[in-house]
């Protein structure tokens, strides 16, 4: 087959700016097209069913310009399977799915041509998204629909359990603690990120008796659904109707919903539904002709060829629109080129300008394309209002991710309040650090999505299991809690997965052989590990209750006062100040503003500290996460491993 040697000047000869490939019906006809410039003939096949032997017709599409093929029915098609067969050099043909298919049956292998609308639950489009004005504002929980309630005791249904209609259920009880859709209302999160809910390729649809466990970061057909989410994965339709329950119920309780998208690689490269519409045009190539890697997962997609930068922004502003979504979280952003990221972030604030974008900006190896022209943390001032996952304060926190022995702010180290001090400065200049240049990094503070555990790696609670081991339990948690007020009283957005709040762990089993330590009995990487793993399990809510509630006033502290969540960086400057203690490590910091001032003093020691007020304070939130009106305006003291926060008595 020909081989485009000049990407560039392809796109301006070749590239289609219709948002029309797919289906569309109009008036009473339905409508195909896709587009492949160098396809020699392109039929549509009609199914019955989402797999086997059940072809209704063939039909040829007619090639119209700038690479389209298109085909028309004169009757509204509903209910049908379909697939695309792409031919090339008028020998190879390859069969497949749609890429712009909205709806697919068993497995991903086939598109499914359904009025989506028509799967609206009832009062859809009466119930509004919740608004957030600023990415500061927002708390962000990271959930995986199977997590979330495939323990037995989290009260769901049987049948609902680790689908999406498990995050409809109202009233669910651990013993006396809530769990599930209670649990999220109770711990006040804004939004609910989901690891992907798109259609991905590693766990059997068709064996929902099977166990099977996955991610999800293996992406097969990005605008349809996840089929083993779906209490009937054979039904195309009933993935699209209970996703939209769980979207519409979120939003009745205030929460937002933020997907978790994966545009940068697809899980099959020569097998992959891009690569069999036209070859070698959607991934990025090497020198050599060969596929590059950049996302360690066998080849990275080309959003710098226009027509796949244009297929992710098509892609999101349906996601968006269709499923009301509130935000898009970016796996490995880093590969994608900076002015796709622009284009998409201005793409969908032309849709509804609250929606949050964020990614992670890091790739997962090497891309071909150059450094300077992807969207990585270090290029972050070209990317306005777009968040990436800070590194810098996460590792401050609690020690280096990939050795987990190594330790953080909360379990010892004392020269990682260099570091740490950026990140609670929302990461952007501020006139008293000069330190950890590298940990300044954010355009503006809503740049900055700071975090200590997130599904890769360690457990907050597990990290500190194996770093901090020589510690008695009643340290490792006050560890844990100041580690979670780092993370939700520092400028930016905070990032909380589900059960940090109660110490999460990920128990594994060691394999025969292996030595049964504090490192082998916990999994960092439970990509497809077992329930037993991964499920958080509702039983820790209720004995680490204290945990949950020091996080539950947390959360409630910082959605009191803006303060917390301010917006710009000259805000940052002139309302946040560091106080000199004479010691590093022991940081005491206040904010100021219309008024109102806090305190806040940190101190990781084990022995306890104390500072002189030096006008009349009360205590807003204790090491326990209680508030005592009590007057103090001389001496405080701050206990072993633990963050106070005071608010002056104004008048
Ligand atoms: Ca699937």
């Amino acid at each position: 087959m020909y081989k485009i040697t000049d990407y560039h000047q392809f796109d301006i000869d070749n590239a289609y700016d219709g948002d029309d490939l797919g289906v569309r019906y109009y008036d009473g006809k339905t409508v195909f097209k896709t587009w492949s410039p160098l396809a020699t003939a392109v039929y549509l096949n009609l199914y019955l069913g989402g797999e086997g032997e059940n072809r209704l017709e063939t039909l040829p599409l007619e090639r119209i310009d700038r690479g389209v093929w298109y085909v028309e029915l004169l009757r509204r098609v509903e209910r049908v399977y379909y697939t695309f067969t792409f031919e090339f050099d008028y020998n190879t043909r390859y069969e497949t799915a749609d890429i712009y298919a909205r709806a697919c049956g068993i497995n991903g292998r086939r598109g499914y041509i359904a009025d989506l609308k028509s799967l609206d639950p009832p009062g859809w489009d009466s119930v509004p998204r919740p608004v957030c004005e600023n990415a500061c504002d927002a708390i962000v929980y990271e959930c995986h629909i199977r997590d979330f309630s495939s323990d037995p005791d989290s009260g769901i249904p049987d049948e609902d359990r680790g689908k999406f209609t498990a995050f409809t259920k109202k009233g669910t009880k651990y013993k006396n603690v809530s769990t599930c859709l209670d649990h999220l209302k109770e711990l006040g999160i804004t939004h609910v990120q989901l690891l992907p809910v798109f259609d991905y390729a590693t766990v059997d649809e068709s064996r929902p008796d099977k166990a099977q466990y996955n991610w999800g970061y293996d992406p097969l057909n990005y605008n349809c659904l996840e089929g083993s989410y779906s209490t009937d994965p054979f039904d195309p339709e009933a993935r699209i109707a209970q996703f939209k329950q769980l979207v519409m119920t979120l939003h009745k309780n205030g929460i937002g919903v933020i997907m978790d998208v994966v545009y940068n690689h697809t899980y099959f490269t020569e097998e992959s539904a891009f690569h069999k519409s036209f070859p070698y045009y959607y991934h990025r190539l090497n020198k050599d002709g060969k596929f590059s890697n950049g996302s360690g997962c066998g080849n990275e997609t080309a959003s710098d060829h226009i027509m796949y930068r244009r297929f992710m922004v098509n892609s999101l502003k349906f996601l968006a629109e269709e499923y009301k979504l509130d935000g898009f979280r970016f796996d490995l952003m880093a590969l994608h080129d900076i002015e796709t990221v622009n284009y998409i972030r201005d793409e969908l604030d032309r849709y509804c300008p609250h929606l949050l974008m964020y990614g992670e900006g890091w790739t997962g190896g090497e891309s071909p394309l150059s450094s300077d022209r992807l969207a990585y943390k270090w290029n972050s001032y070209q990317f306005a209002r777009v968040g990436l996952f800070n590194d810098n304060i996460r590792d401050a926190i609690k020690g280096g991710t990939f050795n987990p022995y190594d330790i953080g702010y909360v379990s010892g180290n004392r020269n990682a309040f260099h570091t740490l001090k950026r990140g609670i400065a929302g990461s952007v200049p501020h006139r008293q650090l000069n330190d950890a240049p590298e940990a300044c990094w954010a355009f503006e503070p809503d740049q900055a999505v700071n975090y200590c555990e997130a599904h890769d790696n360690h457990t907050l609670w597990d990290k500190l299991s194996i770093c901090a081991k020589h510690f008695d339990r009643q340290d490792r948690v006050k560890m844990d809690k100041l580690a979670g007020a780092l993370v939700l009283l520092s400028q930016g957005m905070p990032f909380l997965q589900l059960g940090q709040d109660f110490l999460r762990s990920k128990p594994r089993i060691p394999t025969n052989g292996e030595e049964v330590n504090e490192v082998t009995l916990v999994d960092h990487n439970s990509y497809n590990s077992p329930d037993y793993t991964n499920s958080v399990k509702w039983a820790e809510k209720a004995e680490n209750i204290d945990v949950f509630n020091y996080y539950r006033s947390l959360i409630k502290l910082r959605k009191s006062s803006p303060l917390f969540r301010l917006r710009t960086k000259e805000e940052v400057d002139a309302c946040l100040n560091f106080e000199d203690t004479g010691d590093g490590s022991f940081i005491v910091f206040t904010l100021e503003g219309n008024g109102d001032k806090f305190l806040i003093a940190v101190n990781p020691y084990t022995e306890e500290r104390h500072i002189e007020l030096r006008e009349k304070y009360y205590i807003r939130l204790n090491e326990e996460g209680k508030m005592n009106k009590f007057p103090i305006s001389s001496n405080a003291v701050i206990p072993p491993i633990s963050l106070i926060v005071f608010k002056r008595i104004n008048g």
